[in-house]
């Protein structure tokens, strides 16, 4: 069996080694990815963003439970874009996870980006497709903090959920943070704790400041350290995804999703072969530091090369 025969077969050593491949940057990544794009396009994709400490894992956890009673198989994918390094250190704090350990319909894990070109933005997308190959119905993706690469990751899902808890801030740092307008659902989290009405009241009151749209983010109070409000979580997942499937969201946002990457991948690419021919010829640099030519010139060279040499 092909690494790829064993990934749709849903062998979780097999998805473990192909997401290895993508953080890694892996060389047969390309031919791997050609081997599942056709089988790819029918995971649900939900992302899920908020400061860290407010309870992101809990409810991916929560998820996991949920999706399980609805008899959906699911996986997990913990990412942290900034740190290089965090890979294990991440997993150890998905143990808490392993209540589900024994399931096969369960798959979790953390990853990095150690050598994807293009970094977490284009090696998420590539895992996810792993994860949906595999089969999983669910496929939820955890970042673990409101960094830009980290918002722009969990943007990249169907739906989008943000969490906040109690004393996470007034209305202006969510606004300021940029996650309204990424917020498909809104997650009141530490439900338990004083100030979560509030919370919630804050970000109501700004909603209704923003622009009319066709979906209003509806905003979910839970404690998911007890299990609260995950029914009613799941529900506004899935009359979201309600909304995306009648209205053409759906198709239309993973479309446009999937023409960004190919367009990054296509830059990447080339900002690589750029690297390297400025790296053949000194001469390049040299004329232009040294005011023989300018930077207009230098770049149309650049691209002149790009072109001519495949
Ligand atoms: P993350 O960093 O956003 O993934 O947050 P975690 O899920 O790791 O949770 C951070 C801490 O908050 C942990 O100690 C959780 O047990 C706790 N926590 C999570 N949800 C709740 C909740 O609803 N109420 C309370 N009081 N604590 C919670």
């Amino acid at each position: 069996m092909t690494l790829a025969e064993d990934v749709l077969a849903r062998d979780p050593r097999a998805i473990a080694r192909a997401i290895s491949m993508v953080e890694d940057g892996d060389e047969g990544l390309r031919a791997l990815s050609a081997d599942l794009y056709g089988r790819t396009g029918r995971a649900y994709t939900v992302g899920l963003t908020g400061s860290p400490g407010v309870g992101k894992s809990t409810i991916a956890n929560e998820l996991v439970a949920a999706a399980r009673a609805h008899e959906r198989s699911v996986a997990v994918l913990a990412i942290d874009p900034t740190s290089p390094l965090s890979g294990g250190a991440l997993l150890g704090d998905r143990l808490r996870l392993q209540v589900h350990a024994t399931d096969p319909n369960v798959f979790i894990r953390s990853m990095a980006s150690r050598g994807h070109l293009g970094g977490m933005a284009l090696a998420a997308p590539e895992a996810i497709r792993v994860l949906d190959a595999a089969g999983h119905d669910l496929v939820i993706v955890e970042t673990v903090g409101v960094g830009q690469a980290e918002v722009d990751v969990a943007a990249a899902t169907d739906t989008t959920l943000v969490v906040v808890s109690p004393g996470w801030g007034d209305a202006v740092q969510v606004a300021k943070a940029g996650i309204l307008e990424i917020a498909d659902v809104f997650v009141v989290n530490k439900a338990d704790r004083e100030g979560a009405e509030v919370a919630a009241r804050d970000l109501r009151q700004m909603l209704k400041m923003g622009p009319e749209l066709p979906w209003t983010p509806p905003i979910v109070t839970t404690t998911a350290t007890e299990s609260a409000g995950i029914p009613e979580l799941w529900d506004a997942i899935e009359a979201h995804r309600a909304y995306l499937e009648s209205s053409g969201d759906m198709q239309r946002g993973r479309a446009a999703r999937l023409l960004r990457e190919v367009e990054s991948l296509a830059i990447e690419g080339l900002r690589s072969r750029a690297a390297r021919l400025l790296e053949d010829d000194p001469s390049l640099a040299s004329d232009l530091t040294e005011r023989r030519t300018d930077p207009y010139r230098t770049a149309a060279i650049l691209e002149e090369r790009i072109s001519s040499r495949p």
